[in-house]
């Protein structure tokens, strides 16, 4: 049954309330832990700053997820929201700022209260890495956006841009073309990062096309919105512009671990080092998902990783007793 507990619950909890586990980021890698550990038995809470689903909720379409056929991202977090709830475990809101390691406990620290508990699971996840140039911020959500599946509808029937070229990339970009007049992907090489099937969609598809070897420089507008991209050619160096109406950015994430950076387990670009059993260098705490140090970071092995960490969380409360 259902145990989703309100924000009010959470706050009037605060630290009195001993947990076996806090699980940090209501992610897939997080909400499988959740399943994995109170399936276990073990009493479990998933906090999480925003909606559950983490990054699938801006994902259009899952098509790699084993049994779930051609799913919508947000439809596929409700399917792990429900199916993590089953066995007792908690979902309450909380913004973690910081984690304290006292040894047989832990306290998570949130922007509202605090939670002692015996172990934590961070699942806190990444997110997208921004290009870090003129106008990017000054037309964000005015034609700058990370997120086809939340933004795309206001781009239709408009040329649009997406830049990158790995899997995120050419996937919302074929979404796009749905939408838009024409979708241009630019990608600083000239070959795609992606997964074969992938990019043989993009180059089948006529509403896509390519500029290679350019990367954007600078995001131009009219105040109101975006209007232009100044592209560099990344082996002869001329400049040029492209007219656009919306520039979807997809060029890699970044690890979500401010809150940990006092525990001593994140390596020098912040992802979280752990070994094959989830463990990190602190006793206790645990760590799944894109937020760790790792070769693939897809929905299904946050999955594998929130199952051994649940059950890894399991054992290492039994060696307490
Ligand atoms: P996340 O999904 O990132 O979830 C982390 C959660 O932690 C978030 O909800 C966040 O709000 C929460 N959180 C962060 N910090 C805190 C904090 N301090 N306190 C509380 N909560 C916090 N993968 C596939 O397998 N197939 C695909 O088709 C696919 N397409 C993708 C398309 C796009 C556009 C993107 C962006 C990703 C895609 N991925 C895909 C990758 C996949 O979504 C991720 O690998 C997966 O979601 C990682 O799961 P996670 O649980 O580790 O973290």
């Amino acid at each position: 049954m259902s145990k989703v507990i309100s924000r009010q619950q959470v706050l009037e909890r605060g630290s009195k309330y001993m947990y076996d586990v806090i699980v940090i980021g209501a992610g897939p890698g997080g909400m499988t832990a959740a399943l994995y550990a109170s399936r276990a038995d073990l009493k479990v809470l998933v906090l999480e700053r925003g909606i559950y689903g983490g990054q699938m909720q801006n994902t259009a379409e899952v098509e790699n997820f084993p049994g779930a056929g051609l799913i919508t991202g947000p439809e596929l977090s409700e399917k792990m929201y429900q199916d993590s709830t089953n066995f007792g475990a908690e979902h309450g809101y909380g913004y973690v700022t910081n984690v304290e390691d006292h040894g047989d406990y832990k306290t998570v620290i949130t922007e509202d209260t605090s939670y002692d508990t015996k172990v934590v699971i961070i699942a806190t996840g990444a997110e997208h890495r921004k290009l870090d140039i003129p106008g990017e911020e000054e037309y964000a959500g005015r034609g700058v956006s990370y997120c086809a599946v939340c933004d795309g509808a206001f781009f239709r029937n408009q040329p649009l841009v997406v830049v990158g070229g790995g899997d995120s990339a050419v996937e919302e970009g074929i979404y796009l073309s749905q939408l838009a007049e024409s979708v241009t992907i630019i990608h600083r090489r000239d070959e795609l990062r992606c997964q074969k099937v992938v990019a043989g969609r993009a180059f089948n598809n006529e509403k896509i096309n390519f500029l290679w070897n350019k990367v954007v420089e600078e995001i131009e507008g009219d105040d109101q919105k975006v209007r232009t991209l100044k592209l560099k050619d990344t082996k002869t160096g001329e400049i040029s512009t492209l007219e656009t109406g919306g520039v979807f950015i997809y060029i890699g994430v970044i690890p979500i671990t401010e809150a940990f950076s006092s525990l001593d387990i994140l390596d020098g670009e912040g992802w979280v080092v752990t070994n094959e059993k989830m463990e990190t260098s602190v006793p206790g705490i645990y760590a799944v998902g894109d937020v760790r140090q790792t070769v693939l970071r897809q929905i299904t092995t946050a999955v594998g990783d929130g199952s051994i960490a649940g059950l890894e969380a399991y054992k290492y409360i039994e060696s307490l007793k």
